[in-house]
């Protein structure tokens, strides 16, 4: 319910319009009838959201943009708890402004800060990690947030002043002297890439989407410590891939079974397109469960 009610929240321009067009009361019903079916026909539009199942027959293998990181060795963070245990919630790392950036295709984005999700919110051939990190890069025109995905097994020293004492309140913020940015990044630069949405309320879409393909390493008791704010998650479930491609550089990982568009463009000579058709449509009905 929270969410319906915080993703309608960005069409109340829209809604506040249908409210003053002075109908008479008379008309009421039938001006919330129309109001209705424009929100649903909004909402309905939202088609490229996050997160999602990242498949070897749903990614394109090939050369992709440069990211070039530009992060401090040494930023002081702020660390906060902005709900838990809501799964809309999570711990949060505020970072000051000019402490790091991203250039990538020409543009240049400012890290905001960092978060967490657990288990992680993308999939990758349906199987979940147990958490994921999320790095939230902006500039006046959008949002571009680098991914990583965590597994359990060593303790992470750079993530340690963190997780061994995160704020267990909305009202605790945790300040983090001399913290290196850099070790949040991967020895290897490989990424999964696709345009999404926020994994939160208002689920705005737009949002440039690169996920490192090499993961990071959490110990259990770190990765204990945040389940235990947590208890029932963070973790929005799978998406619909609605037609997107996800683009990687990651040698080894796209199968060479062609994709539903692809069978479609060969069979489109045979008369069979309405059985493919028909496929895709099961497809995209069961993305979130549909079996490699
Ligand atoms: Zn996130």
């Amino acid at each position: 319910m929270h969410t319906s009610i915080s993703r309608l929240l960005q069409l109340t321009p829209l809604i506040s319009a249908l409210c003053l067009t002075g109908l008479p009361a008379t008309a009421s019903a039938a001006s919330d009838r129309l109001a209705d079916s424009v929100i649903d026909s909004v909402l309905e539009g939202m088609e490229a959201q996050s997160p999602i199942n990242i498949r070897s027959h749903n990614t394109y293998f090939g050369q992709l943009s440069p990211l070039h990181f530009n992060l401090s060795s040494s930023t002081d963070l702020s660390v906060i708890n902005n709900g838990s245990p809501s799964a809309e919630s999570t711990i949060r790392a505020n970072i000051d402004p000019g402490e790091g950036s991203l250039t990538v295709d020409g543009k240049t984005y400012s890290l905001a800060q960092f978060h967490f999700h657990e288990p992680s919110e993308h999939l990758e051939n349906n199987k979940a990690a147990p958490m994921e990190m999320h790095l939230v890069f902006a500039n006046a025109d959008n949002l571009v947030v680098v991914g990583r995905l965590v597994n359990e097994g060593s303790f992470n020293s750079a993530l340690g002043p963190i997780f061994s004492d995160l704020p267990e309140t909305i009202t605790e913020t945790k300040s983090i002297d001399n913290f290196n940015l850099n070790s949040l990044l991967p020895d290897r630069m490989e990424t999964f890439r696709y345009t999404g949405s926020l994994t939160t309320p208002p689920f705005t879409e737009g949002v440039q989407w690169i996920t490192f393909a090499q993961p990071m390493e959490m110990s259990a008791t770190q990765l204990q410590a945040f389940e235990t704010l947590f208890p029932d998650g963070n973790a929005r479930p799978v998406q619909p891939l609605n037609g997107r491609i996800i683009l990687t550089d990651l040698p080894g990982f796209v199968s060479a079974m062609p994709e539903p568009e692809t069978y479609a463009m060969l069979l489109a000579g045979l008369g069979l397109v309405s059985f493919v058709a028909s496929r895709r449509q099961r497809l995209k009905a069961n993305e979130a469960w549909f079996p490699v």
